[in-house]
């Protein structure tokens, strides 16, 4: 498959998103004064389990290791601005207001961040003008051949790996213990914006991951998720049994960010 795109400067693409963040992009997000979200979702992962094909050791790279109840997981955590309507850096003149330092995502698009999932027009906001085979070629034969989009997934999937510890820490000291079955949809934190910065700031600075001996829940809207995460061994819950829950749940038929 080849795709040919020019970006046309409409803006369509930075209203109603949910833009997932690296650590210091989400320090800047949260310093200027807008909101952040942690997404949580989980893998069964059985301690002896290979990861041996591309997409498991991407999987891998990008998680930290831990337990629900006897069953070894590996938890993915995000952090993500979300919008409804203009992002609030978009100016009136639809240009970005901190374009120089805009996160990666935005740099990127309309390609995936997660270098596992296919660009498919349909799914981009792009008007059709910004596509055609007179415009720039973006992807040939299935892979991105933009040099530089090329280096800003790189630069993404480094950034994903190296924060790892700093997620883990984090969740400790925010007490993030529940997460969603990865790929059927994701747990969301919103600790409030002075709240994570703070903590943020501090997981950030400290060098060295701190395991605690949490134990995480999952947590899902389908009673037969729940039915075979327990016979696994795994602490799982419906969302209506959590009343008094600290988070959202959101499936992923719903909506998703392209970061996973
Ligand atoms: S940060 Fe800039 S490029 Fe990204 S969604 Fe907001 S306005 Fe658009
Ligand atoms: S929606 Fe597409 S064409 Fe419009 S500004 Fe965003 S990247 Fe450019």
């Amino acid at each position: 498959m080849n795709i040919n795109f020019e970006c046309t400067s409409c803006g369509r693409c930075c209203h109603d998103l949910k833009v997932p963040l690296t650590v210091s992009e989400a320090i800047d997000w949260l310093s200027d004064g807008n909101d952040v979200q942690v997404f949580c979702e989980a893998v069964p992962w059985p301690a002896d389990a290979s990861a041996d094909d591309l997409q498991a050791a991407h999987k891998k790279r990008r998680s930290f290791s831990s337990v629900s109840g006897s069953l070894s997981i590996r938890v993915i955590v995000i952090f993500v601005a979300t919008f409804s309507g203009a992002c609030p850096n978009l100016q009136a003149d639809m240009r970005c207001g901190i374009y120089a330092r805009r996160p990666l995502v935005c740099r990127i698009y309309p390609a995936e961040i997660n270098p596992f999932v296919e660009l498919l027009q349909a799914n981009k906001s792009c008007p059709p003008e910004a596509w055609g085979e007179d415009k720039l070629p973006l992807v040939e034969n299935g892979k991105i051949v933009d040099v530089a989009t090329m280096a800003l997934i790189r630069q993404s999937c480094e950034a994903d790996a190296q924060e790892v510890h700093i997620k883990e820490n984090l969740c400790a000291a925010l007490q993030i213990d529940s997460a969603a079955l990865a790929n059927e949809g994701f747990v969301i934190y919103s600790p409030g914006r002075a709240v994570l910065l703070e903590t943020l700031r501090k997981a950030a600075e400290d060098l060295n991951p701190h395991p605690t001996r949490l134990t995480w829940r999952y947590i899902s809207n389908q009673q037969s998720t729940i039915d075979i995460l327990r016979s696994i061994g795994a602490v799982s819950s419906l969302v209506a049994e959590n009343p008094d829950r600290k988070f959202e749940y959101l499936g992923c038929g719903v909506l998703k960010p392209n970061c996973t």
